[in-house]
C-alpha cells in the first residue's frame, strides 16, 4: 500500500466547501484503486486565523507542510481582510518560498459544458497556459512613500532573471514537447516594455535551440486576446508572464465555460518542495455558505495532483468520471446554468468513480 501525505488549506469562504468536497473524491478514488492511501492533515489557515493571531498561517507554517507530498488549496481571500493581506500571507507566502514556479493551468471543454464562443467544438480548445510564478511584475519589489500628502508615490518594480526566464522557457518548450501537437505560443509584450521583456523574447529564442521539434511563436499579449476568441485552435501550449498569464487565464477559464471548472497546479518541477493544486477561482463571498459551490476545479486539480505523484492511471480514472458527471447537466451547479448544489456533484463524481471501469 502506498500512503501519500496530503496537507489540505481550505482557507476561506467557499474553499472550505470545495475542499471538502475534493478531499471525499480523494478518499474514493484511492478506495477505488485499492493500493493507495491518503493521509491527509487539515490546516485551518487563513482569514478566520488572522482574526484570533494577526496572521495567516502560523510562523512555522511552512515547516509544517514542507514534508507533505503535495498541498491542495482552497482559497485566500476574506470580506474584511484586504486582498493584498490575504493573498501575500498565505498563497504567496507559500508559493514563493516552496519555488513553485511554474503555474500549470490546462483549459478544455469539458464533455456537457458551453462555451459562450459560439461554433467552438471542444477539440478545438485545448489549451495547456503556464504562468510565470516566482518573479516578474509579482515580485514584490517597490514601495510607497509620502502616504496622505501630494507628493505621494508608488512603485511596482517588474523583475525578470535570467535564471528565472530561462527555467520556465525551459518547462513550458518541455511541456509542450509531450503534448501531441509540439507547439509553443510565447507571451510577450516587448515592443512597449524594451528591457525585460526584450530579455524574455531572447531567452525564448535560446531555449528554443533546445528543443527543435518543438514548433514555437510570439504573440503580443493585447493580441494573444483576440486570437484566443477568434482562432483558438491555433493555440496548444501558451507561456507567459506572472501579470499576463494570470489576466489570460481567467479568459482561458471563462471560454470553457466557467471559473469555477477550472484547475492550476502551482508546481516545484525540481521536487525539493511539495507543488500546491487548487481551483483557479477565490473565496466567492456571493455563494459563501449556500452550498452551491461548483468543486470541479478542485476535482480536476485533484487530478494534477495524482499526475504529478506519478498515478497516472489514478488520475486518468478520477478525470474520467469527472467528463461523466460534466456531461450530464442535471448535475451542472448554478454557475453553469443548472440546480445542482456542491454535494450533488460530489456524490455523482464518487458513484462514477465506483462505477467506472478500467
Ligand atoms: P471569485 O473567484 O471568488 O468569484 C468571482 C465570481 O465567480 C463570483 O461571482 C463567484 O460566485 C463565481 N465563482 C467563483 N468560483 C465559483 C465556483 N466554484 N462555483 C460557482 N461560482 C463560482 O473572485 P473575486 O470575487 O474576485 O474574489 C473574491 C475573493 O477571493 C477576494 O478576496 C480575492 O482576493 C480572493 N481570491 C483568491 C484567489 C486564490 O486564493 N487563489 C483567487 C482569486 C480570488
Ligand atoms: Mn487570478
Amino acid at each position: 500500500m502506498k500512503t501519500y501525505k496530503i496537507a489540505a488549506i481550505p482557507g476561506d469562504g467557499i474553499g472550505t466547501e470545495v475542499i471538502n468536497a475534493g478531499v471525499e473524491v480523494l478518499h474514493a478514488i484511492a478506495k477505488r484503486e485499492g493500493n493507495i492511501k491518503f493521509d491527509v492533515d487539515n490546516f485551518d489557515w487563513g482569514g478566520e486565523y488572522y482574526k484570533k493571531h494577526g496572521r495567516m498561517m502560523p510562523e512555522n507554517g511552512r515547516d509544517q507542510i514542507r514534508n507533505h507530498d503535495a498541498i491542495m488549496f482552497g482559497s485566500a481571500g476574506h470580506p474584511e481582510i484586504p486582498d493584498h493581506i490575504t493573498l501575500w500571507g498565505l498563497r504567496l507566502a507559500i508559493c514563493q518560498p516552496f519555488d513553485q514556479y511554474a503555474n500549470v493551468r490546462p483549459t478544455r471543454i469539458l464533455p456537457g459544458i458551453t462555451s459562450p464562443l459560439r461554433n467552438v467544438i471542444d477539440k478545438e480548445l485545448d489549451w495547456i497556459i503556464v504562468r510565470e510564478n516566482s518573479e516578474g511584475e509579482y515580485a514584490g519589489v517597490g514601495g510607497r512613500v509620502h502616504q496622505g500628502s501630494p507628493l505621494e508615490a508608488a512603485t511596482d518594480v517588474s523583475m525578470f532573471t535570467r535564471a528565472g526566464v530561462e527555467r520556465i522557457m525551459r518547462f513550458a518548450f518541455a511541456l509542450a514537447q509531450s503534448r501531441p501537437r509540439r507547439l509553443l505560443t510565447v507571451v510577450t509584450k516587448s515592443n512597449a516594455q524594451r528591457h525585460a521583456m526584450v530579455m524574455w523574447d531572447d531567452i525564448a529564442k535560446e531555449i528554443a535551440l533546445e528543443f527543435p521539434d518543438v514548433t514555437w511563436d510570439k504573440m503580443l499579449v493585447d493580441a494573444m486576446t483576440m486570437r484566443m476568441v477568434m482562432r483558438p485552435e491555433t493555440l496548444d501550449t501558451i507561456v507567459a508572464t506572472n501579470l499576463h498569464a494570470d489576466i489570460l487565464s481567467d479568459l482561458a477559464a471563462a471560454l470553457a465555460g466557467s471559473l469555477g471548472i477550472a484547475p492550476t497546479g502551482n508546481i516545484n518541477p525540481e521536487r525539493t518542495f511539495p507543488s500546491m493544486f487548487e481551483p483557479i477561482h477565490g473565496s466567492a463571498f456571493d455563494i459563501t455558505g449556500k452550498g452551491v459551490a461548483n468543486p470541479i476545479g478542485t476535482f480536476w486539480s485533484t487530478v494534477m495532483m495524482l499526475d504529478h505523484l506519478g498515478e497516472k492511471t489514478t488520475a486518468e480514472r478520477l478525470m474520467k468520471a469527472i467528463e461523466r458527471v460534466t456531461a450530464d447537466a442535471n448535475l451542472h451547479t448554478p454557475d453553469l446554468g443548472g440546480k445542482a448544489r456542491t454535494a450533488d456533484v460530489t456524490r455523482a463524481v464518487i458513484e462514477a468513480i465506483h462505477g467506472a471501469n478500467e
